[in-house]
């Protein structure tokens, strides 16, 4: 090997090392830049999602408000056109029934849909902090429907009517299959408790939509009987199909009852309502625990009624 050889070889070497070079800064830019582009577009990704979130939300919102002016604008005509004499009272928002901080509140805590297997347990709840109720019930002949019956008017709690068979079909289909249907519920717990019982509350309330004949000339005939009806201004929301859980039906009791002079809570002691009975303990300290009083319903308590004869 000579010298010419030995110094084209260093050539080469050098010319290699600086390709490496090059290729190792090409490489390291091309990383930075990808790292600092990724950064930027997931900043603007964020800022873009959030903007377009937000514009669904309001979106949302809007399309809501719409349906729901919608669907209570069409409510009120068709109330209207079939149903003259009746007036629907905004029983949410009325001036009269609104608590000052002076007032004691009065919390009507009432029960529908029994007697079912957790009426013993609600019964006993309410023993258990010596607060009377009210129930609403069905027609039911089996044993243990009998015992509930009789426990609620022996415990000392209201006992109210709620239809026989609670089928909205068949209830509401004319005036003589409610008037049967009435005749039958309120019989039923004359036999078995011995009270004649003059307090009603509507399937469905008396706002519902769904029962085929007037609800004035229904109205009219418990008048004519010296039945009050009651509705409801509180709801526990233990109706909805999606179960609310107990700390959801405390809550929605608990954010009303302390609005009002009178508060008729709606509740369930239906077989499938274990939510409701769970919830009962708490709810009943807390409702205590705000200095109101617990009361069933009686011939003095402030009439709750979505809808009422405007001729009265
Ligand atoms: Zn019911």
């Amino acid at each position: 090997m000579n010298e010419t050889d030995n110094s084209e070889q260093i050539i080469k070497q050098r010319q290699k090392v600086g390709r490496v070079h090059r290729m190792k800064k090409f490489i390291t830019g091309f990383l930075v830049f990808w790292t600092i582009f990724s950064i930027i577009a997931v900043i603007l990704l964020g800022i873009f999602s959030y903007h377009l979130y937000k514009e669904v939300k309001d979106l949302n919102l809007t399309v809501r408000t719409m349906l729901e002016k919608e669907s209570s604008s069409s409510k009120n005509k068709s109330k209207a056109s079939t149903d003259s004499d009746l007036k629907t009272n905004d029983v949410t928002s009325d001036v009269e029934n609104l608590a000052d901080e002076a007032d004691v509140r009065k919390v009507y805590l009432t029960f529908d849909d029994g007697p079912s297997k957790n009426t013993g347990k609600i019964l006993d709840i309410l023993d258990d902090y010596n607060v009377k109720a009210t129930f609403f019930v069905n027609g039911r002949t089996d044993d243990h429907s009998k015992k509930m019956y009789k426990r609620i008017v022996d415990e000392g709690h209201t006992i109210g009517m709620h239809s026989y068979t609670h089928n909205y079909s068949q209830v509401y289909a004319s005036l003589s299959s409610f008037k049967s249907d009435f005749f039958r519920i309120q019989q039923l717990i004359y036999d078995y408790t011995g009270v004649k019982c003059n307090l009603y509350r509507f399937p469905g309330g008396s706002s519902n939509q769904v029962s085929a004949t007037d609800m004035s000339t229904l109205i009219r005939f418990l008048n004519k009987e010296n039945v009050r009806y009651f509705d409801w201004n509180v709801s526990s929301g233990d109706a909805t199909t999606n179960e609310e859980s107990s700390d959801e039906i405390i809550e929605n009791v608990m954010k009303d009852v302390v609005k009002y002079k009178t508060s008729v809570v709606l509740m369930h002691d239906a077989a499938t309502k274990d939510t409701t009975v769970k919830a009962l303990p708490k709810l009943i300290q807390k409702i205590q625990g705000e200095g109101d009083l617990i009361l069933p319903i009686d011939d003095d308590t402030r009439l709750i009624q979505h809808v009422s004869l405007s001729t009265k």
